[in-house]
């Protein structure tokens, strides 16, 4: 570490770093130093520099703020922890402040875009005359590095269209009424998700109601250290929701900021699993191997790791696979994949090793950016494997893989 400009002590809040006792239990558990090896690329080192920033000991140095950037965010330091350090709040705490979050990004470009619904639409149309050209792919694969990276992550193809709001009737008697949270990015580049949850919930007996799209919950902003646009995010979602409904959140990246946008808020999958109406029966005509991958925000924000596995494993001739990643995380985490392109390419290459062999049928995962780093993957390695949320293989076993649901103006 180089000299530091002097700087007052306590200023940044970061006193808590304190109950960290340094026994190093959570190093194992971190992707960037089980890549690295590196105490700077762990929980203790970063805890470590971030005493040292509140001390005044060191300034921003590259070196110091490159470790604190790296840092996935994926909280699985602070799963493990035995003395309860809050990681999350200290890491989201310093990055408000860290100089590289100041500057433009293509994350940044992605978190401006999420704020304004207009923009994100126009953006949206433009991609998709992009992509009709074949120009995005061949960018991708003429600009091997990070500089490709970009056009490398988009769906492939790309999605005839985004999600639409509206509403959707039970075609049997009707359970309770429920809203689902349509994403920013989600609502652009899942639709075939939001479609198939609306023909599930439909068939459940759930009278069904996407009231926006998209509908940013703030997530990306507080992911990049933009803790104030995250919240003016949230509030925006906020009065765009009838807190009365139950709100349903299909994307584990959203969780953490969605919980706070209703009276109920319920996390999809398990939903769907605790809803599972008498006499229903999911089954694929012949056998499905499944490999479960669980992000990081599904274990870390939702805590409940097994949810996927839990519906799925209600479905006849599925196999489920576990499908653990070698570091631990994908490398998708927000706008991680966009602007550290170096570190998230790291982590891709470390995927495909350990796909289930034979390879599955299917991927799961609840994650758009773990799937945009899986999808990325399999692309590159010419691997036709879907990547898909476990909403869009129950609709397929149930006998709906492509069907659309048909919205109703008067639910
Ligand atoms: S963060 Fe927790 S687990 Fe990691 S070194 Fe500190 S006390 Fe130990
Ligand atoms: S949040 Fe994840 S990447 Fe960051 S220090 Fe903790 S375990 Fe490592």
């Amino acid at each position: 570490m180089t000299d530091s400009p002097s700087l007052a002590p306590g200023r940044y809040g970061l006193e808590r770093t304190d109950q960290c006792v340094k026994c190093a239990l959570c190093l194992p558990h971190c992707p960037t130093y089980r890549l690295t090896a590196l105490e700077s690329e762990s929980p203790r080192g970063r805890i470590r520099l971030m005493e040292a920033l509140e001390s005044g000991e060191v300034g921003f140095d590259p070196t110091v703020v490159a470790a604190l950037d790296h840092c996935t965010g994926c909280l699985a330091c602070e799963a493990v922890c035995p003395a309860s350090v809050p990681y999350g709040d200290l890491i989201d705490r310093v990055r408000t402040v860290l100089p590289a979050r100041r500057r433009f990004s293509l994350g940044h470009l992605a978190i401006g875009l999420a704020e304004h619904p207009d923009r994100l639409r126009f953006f949206d149309r433009l991609l998709r005359i992009l992509a009709r050209t074949g120009l995005p792919s061949v960018l991708g694969r003429i600009l091997a590095g990070p500089g490709g990276r970009p056009f490398r992550l988009l769906p492939s193809p790309y999605p005839p269209k985004p999600v639409q709001k509206g509403q959707w009737l039970p075609a049997g008697p009707p359970a309770g009424r429920v809203a689902l949270l349509a994403g920013c990015f989600s609502s652009l580049w899942s639709p075939a998700l939001y479609d198939a949850a609306t023909r599930v919930l439909t068939r459940w007996g759930h009278p069904v109601e996407i009231p926006e799209s998209p509908l940013c919950c703030g997530a990306l902003a507080r992911h990049s250290g933009m803790e104030t646009r995250a919240l003016r995010q949230q509030q925006k979602a906020r009065s765009r929701l009838d807190p009365s409904i139950p709100l349903l959140v299909a994307d584990s990246g959203c969780w953490q900021e969605a919980r706070g946008l209703a009276n109920q808020v319920f996390e999809l999958t398990a939903f769907l699993v605790r809803e599972w109406p008498e006499g229903i029966q999911a089954a694929f005509a012949k056998s499905q191997r499944i490999a479960l991958h669980v992000p990081c925000s599904q274990s870390a924000q939702v805590r409940n790791p097994r949810a996927a596995e839990r519906l799925l494993g209600h479905i006849g001739e599925a196999i489920l696979l576990p499908f653990e990643l070698p570091m631990g995380c994908c490398g998708g985490a927000g706008s991680y994949l966009l602007d550290r392109p170096e570190w998230a390419d790291r982590f891709a290459a470390t995927l495909l090793a350990a796909l289930p062999q034979p390879h599955p049928d299917r991927i799961v995962t609840t994650n758009l950016g773990c799937r945009m780093q899986l999808e990325t993957a399999l692309r590159g390695a010419r691997l036709a494997i879907p990547v898909q949320h476990p909403v869009e293989i129950l609709d397929a076993a149930l006998g709906n893989p492509s069907a659309k649901p048909s919205p109703s103006g008067n639910c």
